[in-house]
């Protein structure tokens, strides 16, 4: 069992604030300060170069992929972190077209986060080689796999939508498109730390995610990637780095890929982002899952009950069925952007994407049910009264 009113204490909000972005920017955990402050100071500050030996940081990648593999049901040594995940999406994209080099589509869906297709989209420009992207609605991707049959090179999903919040049927859709002989990427960037995954066990070929959300990484925290064992051998690196050859130190004029998850490594990698997403995983270690999905669709329902009881211009967006959500809630208005707005004045932070969804993120670490009850009485409010309707919520800033 996990104690949430203990973890609770383990990050940094500020006085007064309900938080429900954690789906977007995971706040700062409490020890990544002193985690951070002793790298510094004890590691780069006084070890310099020889941190990378001392100091385990070229080994982090692996560690850290380690750790997280726990949560996303990824055995030891099948996942590694670095980069951003743009680029890992890049990398597993270009590994997967290249196994099944006689197919030319990559079927990804309409609800997908744009720089996946657009990753997608470069790839396949400089590659030249007519492979095509489709996009259906999310609820037709099934009948698209066994429409496009042989042709299919790689099903490519985000399994809970940026914007919604629904959630792809995993297993479903890995043996579908592994029936037709397609790979299978899943963006896990809405997953990871917000229920439990099981990438090895749904038999997924490859996966990608962030750190910055659920995990609480940080800003700018390292992405990760898992290959299945299968083929982590077979693969090849697209952006052959260094840090992925089989002995960098060799300083070999060739390139020849590392073992394993190894060579999916490209450059430096990232040493003090990984303190802070070292310590952010250290909360981790203590979570059981189970517990983490039962208390997140708990917080959900309440929060869906409480604005469909008292806020009836607002029309809900996620899935009813809570087996077919992630951990966030949307809800559509018109006016979302200003309400979303208000709310942030008052001390309730959510976000908005457009053109109308209002997205609240519920993580049980950190989120209790007084926050659900105090983000649905001043968002009632909000409307009830038409709070939002002032000038200065109009306004839009660069990051919605
Ligand atoms: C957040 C998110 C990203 C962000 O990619 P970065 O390279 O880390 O900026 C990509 N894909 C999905 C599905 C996301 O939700």
């Amino acid at each position: 069992m996990t104690d949430f009113n203990a973890t609770q204490t383990l990050f940094s909000l500020p006085d007064g604030m309900t938080y429900l972005d954690g789906n977007s920017l995971g706040p700062m955990p409490v020890a990544a300060q002193d985690r951070m402050a002793a790298c510094l100071q004890n590691e780069w500050g006084e070890m310099l170069i020889t941190g990378w030996n001392k100091a385990g940081w070229m080994r982090q990648p692996r560690a850290l992929g380690d750790r997280i593999g726990r949560l996303i049901g990824a055995p030891a040594g099948t996942t590694v972190v670095g980069d951003t995940l743009s680029i890992k999406v890049y990398q597993a994209l270009a590994s997967a077209l290249e196994l099944r080099p006689d197919r030319r589509v990559i079927l990804s869906d309409s609800g997908n986060f744009p720089t996946d297709l657009y990753m997608a989209e470069g790839l396949v420009r400089s590659l030249d080689q007519d492979h095509r992207i489709e996009t259906p609605a999310p609820e037709d991707v099934t009948a698209q796999i066994s429409a496009i049959g042989d042709d299919l090179a790689v099903l490519m999903l985000t399994e809970v939508d940026y914007r919604t919040g629904r959630r792809h049927d995993m297993p479903a859709l890995i043996r579908a498109a592994h029936e037709v002989g397609a790979l299978v990427i899943w963006d896990l960037a809405h997953s990871a730390g917000a229920f439990p995954v099981d990438v090895a066990g749904a038999d997924a070929d490859f996966a990608v995610g962030c750190t910055y959300k659920y995990l609480n990484g940080g800003p700018g925290a390292p992405a990760f990637i898992y290959v299945a064992p299968r083929l982590a051998s077979q693969v090849q690196p697209a952006l052959s780095g260094w840090l992925g050859h089989d002995a960098p130190f060799a300083f070999d004029p060739d390139y020849r890929p590392g073992p394993g998850i190894d060579r999916m490594r490209v450059g430096t990698p990232p040493v003090l982002q990984m303190a802070a997403l070292d310590a952010a995983l250290d909360i981790w270690d203590q979570v059981d899952m189970d517990a983490l999905r039962t208390r997140s669709v708990e917080l959900c329902e309440r929060f869906i009950a409480g604005v469909e009881s008292t806020c009836p211009d607002l029309t809900l967006a996620t899935p009813r069925a809570a087996a077919m959500r992630g951990s966030q809630v949307s809800f559509r208005f018109e006016h979302g952007y200003a309400a979303m707005q208000a709310l942030i004045a008052r001390g309730v932070v959510g976000d908005f994407r457009a053109p109308d969804i209002m997205r609240f993120g519920f993580t049980p670490l950190y989120i209790g049910m007084n926050d659900v009850d105090r983000a649905v009485k001043i968002l009632s409010d909000i409307m009830a009264n038409r709070l939002w309707d002032q000038p200065e919520y109009h306004a839009r800033a660069d990051v919605t």
